[in-house]
């Protein structure tokens, strides 16, 4: 099988597994579940009665010296962070769901992120930045819990609600923000300049407070809690402050939380040329995008070699390829998509009648991708 027909097939039995869950299940979803914060998280939500489902997300395994830093022991040195917490949720609360996805949060569906609140432990601002959109399509509340360790002992945590004229995790950046936002994307460093170091305790510290807010939404008690605000604990200088946040107009996030309704057809069955038919649209304009992905249409290789759109091995998303490059049949080499080979979103009246009957699950849609299509001015967005 190759590896996109696996990843596909993988992510129709972790579909199965969500789908035998009962549904309403009171989930919180941990994104750096492992981490100098998230590793002092998970106990802590694990005890809560509130919540009857935990899904726990970090790319990462343990290194040694996470040791020093995290709520770990050395038998966990080597292993996947969210495996090694899952064991310990689970053998907090032998009746807690416990759901793992050891990857980045950006390469997660956004129907997998649907949940009652998100507790974000980031040191990436890119990451936090991906998690403030998710929250803000699916209607969710989040959490942001941070530390400065080093000179300063500083434990914050933010609360963000999407609500009318709420603000958002962007609306407090400034040009300086996103400027450091390009730089690290563009050296791939930023996780490593961003570590902080920080000692267990503090980040132990901004676990509590993260986990009491947690509670708090839970519960419902919006008034009383964070929402909108930041609470900032100096522990070297034994002060807190409390932070309250507007709405900034010239935010760069546009806020919009999408009505996102089921698809009646998986990936696998939905060709592009139903779509029009499933969401009632009719005009010569319908489109069809992800939010966050963009489509290979085309491929072309420096021997000569080129595919059409009607070509299997080329259109779709171009996330098809990060674990399995394209190499161009004739010379062997690795494609490389140009960025004229590439678009934000596929206009159904440019294909052919092949490429048409491709279902979406053969462009690289996965359960629980989100999608939207736009036709005459209207937009809709599906979960599939
Ligand atoms: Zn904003
Ligand atoms: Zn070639």
């Amino acid at each position: 099988m190759d590896p996109i027909a696996a990843a596909i097939a993988n992510q129709d039995d972790e579909a199965t597994r969500h789908a035998s869950v009962p549904r309403g299940l009171r989930t919180v979803v941990v994104v750096g579940a492992g981490g100098n914060i998230g590793s002092h998280v998970v106990p802590h939500l694990a005890r809560m009665p509130e919540i009857e489902r935990l899904v726990l997300i970090d790319p990462d395994r343990y290194e040694e010296k996470n040791l020093r830093s995290q709520d770990i022991h050395t038998r966990d040195v080597g292993q996947s962070k969210v495996r090694v917490q899952a064991r310990r949720a689970r053998a907090i609360r032998r009746d807690l769901h416990v759901v793992t996805h050891a990857c980045a949060v950006e390469s997660i569906p956004l129907g997998g992120l649907r949940c009652d609140v998100i507790v974000a432990c980031l040191d990436s601002r890119s990451a936090r930045q991906s998690v403030n959109q998710m929250a803000w399509r699916l209607g969710i509340p989040w959490i942001d819990a941070g530390v400065t360790g080093g000179s300063e002992l500083l434990a914050r945590v933010n609360t963000y609600s999407p609500a009318f004229e709420a603000p958002c995790l962007e609306c407090a950046w400034s040009n300086d923000d996103y400027r450091l936002l390009e730089v690290k994307h563009a050296c791939e460093t930023e996780r490593k300049v961003a570590s902080t170091n920080a000692p267990a305790a503090l980040g132990g510290l901004a676990a509590s407070l993260a986990a009491l807010e947690c509670a708090r939404l839970l519960t419902g008690d919006i008034s009383g809690s964070l929402a909108g605000r930041q609470i900032l604990l100096d522990a070297r200088h034994h002060t807190h402050f409390v932070t309250s946040f507007r709405r900034n107009p010239r935010c760069r996030f546009d806020h919009h939380v999408w009505p996102i309704a089921p698809s009646p057809h998986s990936a696998k069955q939905l060709r592009l040329r139903d779509v029009s038919t499933m969401c009632e649209f009719t005009g010569e304009d319908l489109a069809i995008s992800l939010e966050g992905e963009r489509f290979a249409m085309r491929a072309r290789c420096p021997c000569g070699w080129a595919a059409s759109p009607d070509d299997p091995r080329v259109v779709g998303l171009v996330r098809r390829f990060a674990e399995s490059p394209l190499t161009c049949p004739q010379c062997g080499k690795p494609v490389v998509f140009g960025g004229w080979d590439l678009c934000e979103r596929i206009h159904l009246k440019h294909l052919s009648n092949v490429a048409a009957r491709r279902t979406l699950a053969s462009l690289g849609f996965v359960p629980r991708d989100v999608f939207s299509v736009t036709a005459g001015g209207c937009r809709r967005w599906f979960e599939l």
